[in-house]
């Protein structure tokens, strides 16, 4: 029998996505309105984050605005080092589009390795 996938409240990470949000500069990401949880029983063996989103008709349906939730999988992610966590978290953030709309922008054209390295160098920088 597998193992329920629990889910808990993640400040640490909330506190990366503040930081990477304003030393980046990602203005249009309503920091409010993104939630971090850590998962723990996940049965992917390879995913260390993702990103949920509530979506046009759950807006419509429960009357409210855009939000985005990110899982961190505490199996993978604690164990990176705090510079590949940053990586992983403007990956996530790199997936909100400039509209906060609820929906989501593809790897294609908008995340890849050229586009991580630029951007966390940017962030180590603004130390
Ligand atoms: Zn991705």
């Amino acid at each position: 029998m597998a193992v329920p996938i629990e889910y808990f409240d993640a400040p640490d990470v909330k506190a990366l996505v503040v930081e990477i949000v304003s030393k980046l500069g990602f203005r249009h990401v309503e920091v409010d309105r993104v939630f971090c949880f850590r998962s723990r029983g996940s049965q992917s063996r390879r995913v260390v984050a993702r990103i949920h989103s509530l979506g046009k008709v759950w807006q419509k349906a429960l009357n409210t605005r855009a939000g985005y939730l990110i899982e961190v999988i505490s199996e993978r992610y604690d164990k990176l080092t705090q510079s590949e966590k940053e990586r992983v978290i403007i990956h996530e953030l790199l997936h909100i589009p400039a509209g906060f709309s609820g929906g989501f922008r593809p790897h294609r054209g908008f995340i890849n390795k050229r586009i991580l390295d630029k951007l966390h160098e940017e962030y180590r920088n603004n130390r």
